[in-house]
């Protein structure tokens, strides 16, 4: 398997990339927000239970989160990999997937990161919260507190995976395009 994860702030290009990158390598994309955002819409306990943290720019809770992610596994047991987007976001959340894999024999191969400044993040993002329906993207308040939980909390992802050797920084200003290509080829160096 090769596992990759797709790491940075809120509004960095995650899910646009995400996109590119599963038709590209045909890995299975593993979002927690949209995840999260499907167990919204259904109106499950789980849902219901997200919302409250999501509407605030908060986290969603550890077990919660790692639970899903394990279900999701189940779900998908003959992949030839998985693209994770917007997790793990905690230490903890990094050690339960690195356990997770490792019950599957497998690890994680690299973790790329999207580094973009804050002005600029903050300006998709409103851009973003015009048209898609997302509460937590049209307030100002609640970006900015998910940018703190990013300073706080997520920060120790990048620690983790700096640690095993696995981080490495992309670009993430400039065309779609051109950002692609600077994953791609990041993406091909550890395949070869
Ligand atoms: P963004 O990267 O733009 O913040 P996401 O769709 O990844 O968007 O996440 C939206 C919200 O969902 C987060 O602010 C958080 O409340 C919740 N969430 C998503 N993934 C996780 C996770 N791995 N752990 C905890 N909460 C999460």
């Amino acid at each position: 398997m090769f596992n990759l994860i797709l790491f940075g702030p809120p509004g960095s290009g995650k899910g646009t990339q995400s996109d590119k990158l599963v038709a590209r390598y045909g890995l299975i994309h593993l979002s927690t927000g949209n995840l999260l955002r499907e167990e919204i819409a259904n109106q499950t306990p789980l849902g219901i239970e997200a919302k409250s943290f999501m509407d605030k720019g908060r986290l969603v809770p550890d077990a919660v989160v790692i639970g899903m992610v394990d279900a999701y596994f189940d779900k998908h047991k003959g992949a030839r990999g998985f693209l994770f987007d917007g997790f793990p976001r905690t230490a903890a959340q990094a050690e339960a997937l690195d356990s997770l894999l490792a019950h599957k024999n497998t690890s994680i191969a690299a973790v790329l990161a999207l580094e973009v400044t804050e002005e600029e993040l903050v300006k998709r993002l409103l851009n973003r919260g015009k048209t898609s329906g997302r509460s937590d993207d049209t307030n100002e308040a609640v970006i900015r507190n998910r940018f703190a939980v990013y300073m706080q909390e997520t920060t120790a992802v990048a620690t983790h995976y700096k640690a095993a050797g696995k981080f490495e920084a992309i670009h993430g200003e400039g065309t779609v395009d051109d950002i692609f290509e600077a994953i791609c080829k990041a993406i091909d160096s550890k395949m070869s």
